[in-house]
């Protein structure tokens, strides 16, 4: 079965493409969805957070202070590796769950979304096929700041944690170009699905 994976900046429409290809039939793994489900009330990742990094960093609601654990795995890289320690392999494991299920119930192709495949070597070598998303960087800051009310220096930073557009885009096998219109961006996903079904039924024959 063809894996996919399936990347870009933030606020690139990552998540705007792998809901279209959804539509058309992939079978969509979306780790971000899946970090947040790990630190959400109740999430599995909660338990060792509390006992590692101390009740200041759960909210009210029982979830991982997400703007707290951001100030400090951003000043300190010591923090950020204890923190993916404590959720990596609770992602991981979901993510395989969610992927056996998938490729049960029938999914023609796996997509696994995940915003910082580049950045993470434990995805090389997993996926046949990359699927970039890009678009300039100013799109990418008004859209986040829009989307998510954060301040641009505070968008900006997120960028610069992020590996470079260059980067990305010379380790893509393909580009979606998602700086126009939404209706464009279904017909790009609509010639990408397309593709991505004629490269599975090569690699099958
Ligand atoms: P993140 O990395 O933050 O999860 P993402 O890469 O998944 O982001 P999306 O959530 O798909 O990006 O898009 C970011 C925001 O920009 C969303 O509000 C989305 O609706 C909007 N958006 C995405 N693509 C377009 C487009 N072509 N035109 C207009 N708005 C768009």
């Amino acid at each position: 079965m063809l894996l996919v994976g399936l990347t870009g900046g933030i606020g690139s429409g990552k998540t705007a493409v792998s809901d279209r290809l959804g539509k058309f039939g992939a079978g969509i793994i979306d780790t971000d969805l899946i970090a947040h489900q790990v630190t959400a009330p109740g999430g599995a990742a909660i338990p060792a957070i509390l006992e590692k990094f101390g009740p200041e960093f759960i909210d009210s609601s029982g979830a991982l202070n997400r703007s707290k654990m951001r100030t400090l795995v951003f000043a300190n890289p010591e923090s950020r590796q204890a923190l993916e320690h404590i959720t990596h392999p609770l992602i991981r494991l979901e993510t395989i769950r969610q992927a056996n299920n998938l490729a049960q119930a029938g999914a023609p192709y796996l997509v696994f979304v995940a915003p910082l495949l580049i950045e993470s070597n434990s995805w090389k070598g997993i996926v046949d096929y990359l699927v970039v998303v890009d678009c300039p960087e100013e799109t990418q800051i008004e859209r986040v700041m829009r989307r998510s009310n954060l301040p641009r220096e505070e968008v900006k930073k997120i960028l610069q944690a992020q590996a470079s557009r260059e980067e990305r885009l010379s380790q893509a096998d393909v580009v979606i170009e998602n700086q126009g219109s939404l209706a464009t961006l279904e017909v790009e996903v609509e010639e990408l699905h397309q593709k991505i079904l004629q490269i599975q039924k090569n690699k099958l024959s």
